[in-house]
């Protein structure tokens, strides 16, 4: 299968810069990502780690669905299959989208192989893969225009055999 998103992005020698579509990327090794988590929940603790996470992926989903409607003029619902498409190009985990439903304004998600929970090891908690959560949440914020909350009830930290992330109305 064609990697769109790897065949098109462009590498800057001098800036030592990677884009798509002019939106800078870059690559790191995800344990850094969950050395980082765990050292956050140690201090604030498991939830309140996952809230600043999933804060920060809140973020890039958000930016990312309104740059990538706008660049290839997508309808909402393709902004949300294109995401789930790059979810895996770039690494991230195999995207699955189960239910989009604008009217309901729920989005549901299953993700195999998530690197966050791989890397973070069994035993958790609970969902450990906020920052996808939290692209999700943005993401369907933009596409419902409304608030929303996000929950991960399955997580392959926590023995499942893949993530589920579920975006319904906020309260
Ligand atoms: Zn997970």
């Amino acid at each position: 299968m064609n990697n769109t998103i790897l065949s098109e992005l462009q590498w800057s020698a001098e800036a030592g810069a990677l884009t798509f579509k002019d939106v800078r990327y870059l690559l790191i090794r995800p344990e850094p990502v969950i050395q980082f988590q765990k050292a956050v929940e140690a201090e604030v603790g498991f939830e309140r780690a996952g809230e600043l996470l999933y804060e920060g992926g809140f973020v890039g989903g958000q930016l990312s669905g309104r740059r990538y409607k706008e660049v290839f003029g997508l309808s909402d619902r393709e902004a949300v299959e294109f995401m789930c498409r790059m979810g895996a190009q770039i690494g991230w985990g195999r995207f699955r989208l189960i239910e989009m439903d604008s009217k309901a304004r729920r989005l549901t998600v299953e993700v195999d192989r998530s690197p966050f929970a791989e890397l973070y090891g069994g035993g958790a908690a609970g969902g450990v893969c906020h920052l996808i959560r939290g692209v999700l949440a943005g993401l369907a914020n933009g596409a419902f225009a409304a608030e929303v909350r996000a929950v991960e009830p399955r997580c392959l930290a926590r023995g499942d055999a893949c993530c589920r992330f579920e975006v319904v109305p906020a309260a």
